[in-house]
């Protein structure tokens, strides 16, 4: 259905073309206005509830530019006396129509504002350049030969840029949305250049109101139906090397674009051309910095990750395996106590079975906080072991403080009201003074035993490591 509208549409515009000729072609300036505002709407509505909003607001935003730039035309072409020239105005909006696209193609994903700040104060300046640079061709026009050819040339570069960091960004996009976005903007883009360049090099001649008019408005069309189709865009993803290399490479297009439109402009506009050099040497210079914060907010965000479970929270098994070992290390340095307590909660599979084991997580949560609130205050680290069963390392503890703890931490858990009862655990103790186990492991072999030691006893007790509680079975 849309297509049969935009088809409609430039039916439409060729029916007004043909019926009301005229040198200003009022008709056809309605269409060619109203193609941009038709995308631009086509891409606010599809920014309504799109991940990548943001993206497809920055497109709008570039399009009413335009549009503007057009109406602007328009005007003057209506009052004007040569209105094959275009007005400064117009131009203005021309080229600021590329700064909201060159900033959505420079930005990378998850960026803080501050970072996307620093990337619009470089967009707005480099439109500003390139407009310096373009109106200095459109003075001369009509005077100099070659000054319309250049400013041709400088719009060029302009939608050349444009199409190929677009094409490039939805090679490299991994992220459905994000990727609809550059897709979108690729083919537009892709459509603009070739339709921009017709025009401007193979009709200059003519004025508005003419069939190439017709031309124009097929890439905003083409916009216009990429906005509303909300199927996933498919297509080929680069290599995820080559697709992070885009992704890291992407911050350079601002300051770069900069750097290069301030050397055209360093004849006729000194201070301008200097300020975009020191705000490409500064603003990369900042985004950097604050890009490294956050890669290394994000680093120590996954460490952590790395070493907590996701569950509980509490040290998961590899952070458990590492503090043993360093624990164990310190402790035949110094001639210190190491104690090892191994904790399991009796009978859990049958508290999974009565209760379901969404509530059997939950018993897991409100086990591990109690161990982590009695044991870990005074330094002892908690870690899960595996799945109903928690280790908790003693480092520099005499025999009878570690034992005092288990039996607290036993209490403590016996005492524990949860919505579905109470569950208990059995403690498995392993000691070490002076330690002159072999290694580590032994000690996590002794305090195993001391738990198996606990279960065959009864369960809901503290057992040491050697020690044959009543009724025991010892293996
Ligand atoms: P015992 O008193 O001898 O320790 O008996 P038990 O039932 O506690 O021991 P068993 O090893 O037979 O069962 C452990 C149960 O723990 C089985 C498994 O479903 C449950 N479990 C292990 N990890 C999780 C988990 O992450 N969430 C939940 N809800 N249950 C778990
Ligand atoms: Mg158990
Ligand atoms: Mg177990």
């Amino acid at each position: 259905m849309p297509v049969v509208l935009a088809l409609l549409y430039v039916f439409g515009h060729g029916l007004v073309v043909a019926l009301l000729p005229g040198p200003a072609g009022l008709g056809s300036f309605v269409f060619l206005t109203g193609a941009p505002l038709l995308a631009a709407a086509a891409c606010l509505w599809r920014a309504r509830a799109d991940r990548a909003a943001l993206g497809w607001r920055a497109i709008a935003l570039a399009l009413l530019l335009w549009a503007g730039g057009m109406g602007i035309n328009m005007l003057d072409a209506l009052s004007a006396d040569r209105p094959d020239i275009t007005p400064g105005a117009s131009l203005l909006l021309y080229v600021l129509y590329g700064v909201p696209l060159v900033f959505i193609l420079a930005r990378s994903r998850r960026e803080r504002w501050a970072i996307s700040v620093i990337d619009g104060i470089m967009a707005a300046l480099l439109g500003v350049l390139f407009f310096v640079h373009t109106q200095s061709f459109a003075d001369h026009v009509g005077i100099d030969d070659q000054a319309l050819a250049n400013m041709q040339r400088m719009f060029d570069i302009q939608n050349l840029c444009i199409a190929v960091f677009a094409i490039v960004r939805w090679a490299s996009c991994d992220v459905p949305e994000r990727r609809s976005v550059f897709r979108a903007l690729a083919l537009y883009a892709l459509a603009y250049l070739l339709v921009a360049y017709y025009i401007n090099h193979f009709t200059s001649e003519q004025s508005f109101g003419a069939y190439n008019d017709l031309l124009i408005d097929v890439p905003f069309l083409l916009l216009a139906l990429l906005a509303l189709r909300r199927s996933p865009a498919t297509g080929f993803v680069l290599q995820p090397r080559l697709a992070r290399l885009v992704q890291a490479g992407g911050p350079i297009i601002l300051p770069l674009l900069l750097l290069v439109v301030g050397t055209l402009v360093v004849d006729h506009a000194r201070p301008l051309a200097l300020a975009g050099f020191v705000l490409a040497t500064l603003g990369f210079s900042l985004r950097s910095a604050l890009l490294q914060i956050d890669l290394l907010e994000r680093q120590a965000g996954l460490d952590q990750l790395a070493r907590q479970d996701g569950l509980t929270g509490v040290a998961n098994r590899r952070q458990f395996d590492a503090e043993l070992q360093a624990e164990w290390n310190r402790a035949r340095r110094s001639g210190s106590e190491l104690a090892l307590l191994l904790v399991d909660i009796d009978h859990f599979k049958a508290f999974n079975d009565a209760h379901g084991h969404p509530a059997g997580d939950r018993c897991l949560q409100a086990v591990a906080a109690l161990l982590q609130h009695s044991a870990g205050r005074a330094g002892d680290s908690v870690a899960r072991y595996g799945g109903e069963e928690f280790a908790v390392i003693v480092p520099g503890t005499a025999l009878d403080g570690v034992q005092a703890l288990a039996e607290r931490l036993r209490r403590a858990v016996e005492a524990l009201q949860l919505p579905e009862g109470r569950v208990s655990i059995s403690v498995g103790i392993a000691f070490l003074h002076p330690p002159a186990t072999a290694d580590a492991g032994q000690l996590l072999a002794d305090a195993d035993a001391a738990l198996y030691a606990a279960k065959r006893a009864g369960r809901n007790r503290v057992v040491m490591q050697g020690e044959a509680p009543a009724g025991a079975d010892r293996r």
